[in-house]
């Protein structure tokens, strides 16, 4: 992988169409009001340098250079540099001049904001300058119709190719931000939520309980002696472990039940529009399936979970208390002697459910 992506190449590379374009078909503006000046064979080898070869030029000497991002800032003032130049050279031709000159200026707002703009203004006037002394200096306010037609592509061609290198890079940056946004809502060892996500949900799903009196039920799953399984095959067997289950609460889930990583070993869902005993039927089926886990490269390992489950209910003061609850069921499910799933219905009456298939 080039060590120097994150210095600018993708600048370079977004700029080198766009220069192509502009410079391309900038030369017929500038030639059209140059010949009736009749510059010196030289002004002609440049222009025709600078409108054909120059892009590529500049796109390479960029991309070889140990910091492509500054490489590409010089190429923008040397730009400028010639837009003054030949602004200069045409004797200021109102038309020709005011195009080549916003063009280059609408490059350097996009590029590089004010600081490319006064910068580019500086550099626009040492290429007049340059061109006075140069080509001697000269003013010609009127342009012919030729030379007005020859402004033509420049004026319509030009803001097109700017217009889409600036929506593809909207495109791009607003893709970014959904895949950054998603990261952040995600726990990166399972890809399930992580637990400042889940646990918005959850405040959500509490207040549409209690607006909706929809029912709906929370599972807090841990694994029993994870600790163990850790010290006893290693940790990249526990984070296998951690994963398997994450991957066996995705196969077992409903699309609308909402799974994270509550921390460590625990984890947490929300079921939605379930009743009790649905809940029940399913965390003790998930609870089976991971106790049958088998791993022929590790015939002692077995995994099992203790799950704590709590129901909405109108007497639930936020969703706080109703993880609470949850998190009682998992600890009495613990204390009961773990490997099983535990409802809440406060500690007195915690009940151990065994469900066959
Ligand atoms: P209990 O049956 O009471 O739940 O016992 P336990 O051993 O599972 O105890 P506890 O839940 O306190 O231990 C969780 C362990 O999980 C402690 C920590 O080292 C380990 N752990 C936390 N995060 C990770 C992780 O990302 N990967 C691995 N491999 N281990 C982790
Ligand atoms: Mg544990």
């Amino acid at each position: 992988m080039d060590n120097r992506s994150g210095k600018g190449l993708s600048f370079v590379r977004r700029i080198y169409l766009p220069r192509i374009i502009g410079l391309g078909i900038g030369l017929i503006s500038v030639a059209a009001a140059v010949a009736p000046l009749s510059p010196p064979a030289w002004a002609w080898a440049l222009l025709l340098f600078n409108g054909l070869l120059w892009p590529h030029v500049a796109y390479h000497w960029a991309l070889r250079s140990a910091e492509p991002y500054r490489a590409e800032q010089r190429n923008l003032l040397l730009d400028s540099l010639m837009g003054g130049f030949w602004t200069a050279a045409m004797h200021f031709n109102p038309l020709p001049a005011v195009t080549v000159l916003s063009m280059m200026t609408m490059n350097n707002v996009a590029a590089g904001g004010k600081r490319l703009i006064a910068r580019g203004a500086l550099a626009q006037l040492a290429g007049m300058l340059l061109a006075s002394l140069a080509l001697g200096p000269g003013l010609q306010l009127q342009a012919s119709p030729l030379q007005v037609y020859a402004c033509l592509p420049m004026l319509t061609l030009y803001p097109l190719a700017l217009g889409w290198v600036c929506y593809r890079l909207a495109i791009k940056l607003a893709e970014h931000k959904r895949r950054l946004s998603a990261l952040t809502l995600t726990d990166s060892l399972t890809g399930l939520l992580n637990h400042g996500a889940w646990k918005d949900l959850l405040l959500l799903r509490f207040q549409a309980c209690q607006q909706q009196r929809q029912p709906a039920v929370i599972a807090l799953i841990d694994i029993d002696h994870f600790k163990t399984i850790n010290d006893t095959f290693g940790h990249v067997v526990g984070d296998c472990v951690l994963r398997q289950l994450s991957e066996e609460l995705r196969r077992n889930l409903r699309e609308g039940d909402q799974a994270g990583r509550y921390g460590g070993d625990e984890f947490c869902v929300i079921l939605p529009d379930t009743r009790e005993e649905q809940a029940c039927q399913a965390m003790e089926r998930l609870r089976e399936r991971v106790a049958s886990y088998r791993n022929p490269q590790l015939p002692h390992l077995r995994i099992s979970l203790s799950i704590g489950l709590s129901a909405h209910d109108g007497n639930l003061e936020s969703a706080e208390h109703w993880l609470e609850q949850a998190d009682k069921a998992l600890y009495s499910a613990k204390r009961r002697g773990r490997d099983q799933v535990n409802f809440a219905r406060g500690e007195a009456t915690a009940l151990k459910l065994a469900y066959p298939d």
